[in-house]
């Protein structure tokens, strides 16, 4: 499988000059294998896969692990909606009370947005997942809830050749030590990482960060390399960046994070508009 990064930053999208390397979308990844496209979240860069000559027509997936402004705020743009040829799944976690498709209306409709889900002219379809396994043409897809205020999910993606983890908001740490624990089921996001190609993680803070905003929802880069170990992935890409990190801080952090983990997991820094090979 083909994964596309079209937006790794956190909470709200940045233009300056000093986030131009690492990119200044938030999360939207592209996975595509064998004519098959699933889009895992809907942030602003949603619009870089808008003009990309991949984008398919016919049925398109959009497996959204929440709804956080920041990883539904391009949803509204996405071409494929207005386009009456197009059949568009949209995979969101369950709430409490409230329906996928009535919590999604809050944002399909005035005064966030002029256009309601009614005036979509593609052909929607809406599903509900929990802890909940389903395929998507060569994909088999698990969800789980994962450690993050509201309803929040993780995927794993797997085909023939790879599994491919995606945990963008997670705070694994709150309430335990995952260091301390005895027995690893019990790790928020286990079943969703465990022995994964490649996991794309949330590490959205340095750990002095993290320090003053415990119980926010996110990991530090520290935690998330102990995480990776801890499941002993393959490759792990760190994603989710702050918007307050300019290029020349996550270079920074890198090089340091590099030399105090040395050879622990291969880890690098997840950079918008790359694409990996699985
Ligand atoms: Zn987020
Ligand atoms: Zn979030």
């Amino acid at each position: 499988m083909n994964i596309t990064l079209w937006g790794v930053r956190g909470s709200i999208p940045t233009t300056s000059p000093d986030t131009a390397a690492y990119g200044g979308n938030t999360s939207c990844v592209e996975v595509d294998a064998d004519d098959w496209m699933l889009v895992l979240d809907a942030g602003t860069g949603i619009q870089g896969l808008n003009r990309s000559k991949n984008l398919r027509k016919g049925r398109i997936d959009i497996l959204l692990t929440h709804l956080h402004i920041d990883h539904i705020q391009g949803l509204g743009f996405f071409q494929p909606l207005f386009d009456p040829e197009a059949e568009v799944h949209i995979w969101g976690p369950a709430g409490n009370s409230q329906s996928l498709r009535a919590r999604l209306g809050r944002y399909f409709s005035p005064p966030l947005f002029p256009v309601y889900f009614r005036n979509l002219t593609c052909n929607l379809i809406l599903h509900e997942i929990e802890k909940s396994e389903f395929t998507i043409g060569p994909f088999s897809v698990s969800s789980d809830y994962v450690i993050h205020p509201g309803p929040t999910v993780g995927f794993r993606i797997q085909n023939q050749d790879s599994v491919f983890t995606y945990i963008p908001d997670h705070e694994f740490v709150l309430g335990s030590n995952p260091l301390k624990l005895k027995d690893l089921r019990w790790l928020s996001g286990r079943t969703l990482a465990d022995g994964a190609d490649l996991l794309l993680h949330d590490a959205q803070y340095t750990t002095d960060e993290y320090q003053k905003k415990q119980g926010w929802g996110h990991s530090s880069m520290d935690d998330t390399i102990h995480y990776g170990k801890l499941n002993q992935v393959k490759k792990l890409l760190l994603t989710h960046h702050d918007p307050m990190h300019s290029d020349e801080q996550l270079n920074l952090l890198k090089t340091q994070l590099r030399e105090k983990y040395n050879s622990a997991v291969d880890f690098d820094i997840a950079v918008e508009g790359s694409r990996i090979e699985l």
